[in-house]
């Protein structure tokens, strides 16, 4: 199969800077560039776009990015041994690829792009959730990133784009649907990975909207959802009755039944009760 780039095969590349993953970091590494180039694919035009990359590796979806016409690849990467690798790809696309040494959760590389911004990373397990929530909770909406194209566990991808009804709906399904179209854009097998996981795995394609899809104060609808869900099993009027000491009424009020569960709740529902409770707080 032809290369994407001229650069080494990721296996040469992983043997000669001793890359052997390590568990602790979540090192799965994607080392057929045709997929890579695949992924980055599914996170449409890059042409024009500034990316963010978190966790890189030994580059295969960095390649994938760069021949995909990225104009600029941020990539942040935990792991000092990646560093040489990620230096010769920087070698092979002169002023495009800029790679920062750090921990995501620590850092915000996003003040370093210019929009339109895409973010595409095959990310480690352990921080995917936690970087989401906050890609899609920035304090002003729309955000400065266009698009969201993240690998996760089939089982967080499936709770990200999960309709209301189903076991899977909560939390993550509210912030992401509320304010952004989610699809999984791919599906991929544990052994499309060095080493396999023991979990499937899938792409998650998220676009945000010029404005959220029903209004409501975010702040205010972040707390009703939480509370919501961290109780899924209870009837809403008990797992909500810290909000508001008349949480029947305001429930009511928006056509939510008091004795209904926070899984059988639409994004619209919780958006109309969240204006609710704010003009009533
Ligand atoms: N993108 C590469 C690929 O597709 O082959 C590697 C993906 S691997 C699942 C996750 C990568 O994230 C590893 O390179 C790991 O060192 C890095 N990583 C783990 N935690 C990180 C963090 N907090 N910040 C930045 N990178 C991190």
């Amino acid at each position: 199969m032809a290369s994407i780039d001229t650069l080494p095969p990721l296996r040469e590349v992983i043997a000669t800077h001793d890359l052997s993953a390590k568990k602790a970091l979540g090192q799965n590494f994607l080392l057929d560039l045709n997929l890579t180039a695949k992924i980055a694919r599914q996170a449409g035009d890059l042409t024009g776009m500034d990316v963010l990359e978190v966790g890189p590796g030994p580059g295969g979806l960095t390649r994938g990015l760069l021949a995909e016409g990225a104009r600029k690849v941020l990539a942040v990467e935990k792991d000092a041994r990646c560093l040489p690798a990620l230096a010769e790809i920087a070698a092979a696309y002169p002023g495009r690829l800029e790679v920062v040494e750090g921990d995501a959760l620590a850092i915000n590389p996003l003040e370093r792009l210019t929009p339109p911004i895409a973010i595409c990373a095959n990310l480690p397990y352990n921080v995917g959730t936690e970087l989401l929530v906050r890609w899609l909770t920035p304090p002003d909406w729309p955000p400065v990133w266009t698009t969201l194209t993240l690998m996760f566990q089939k089982e967080v991808a499936e709770r990200i784009v999960a309709q209301p009804g189903s076991k899977a709906y909560g939390r993550l399904a509210v912030l992401a649907q509320w304010r952004c179209e989610a699809q999984i854009a791919m599906h991929l097998p544990p052994e499309a990975f060095t080493p396999p996981p023991k979990v499937s795995s899938a792409v998650v394609h998220l676009r945000a909207l010029d404005r959220p899809r029903f209004e409501a104060d975010a702040k205010m609808l972040e707390r009703v959802v939480a509370t919501a869900f961290n109780q899924r099993r209870k009837m809403l009027r008990a797992s909500l009755k810290g909000l508001s000491a008349q949480i029947e009424d305001h429930l009511t009020a928006v056509g939510i039944a008091p004795t209904d569960r926070a899984e059988r709740v639409s994004v619209e529902g919780f958006c109309a009760l969240a204006r609710q409770l704010s003009q009533h707080s």
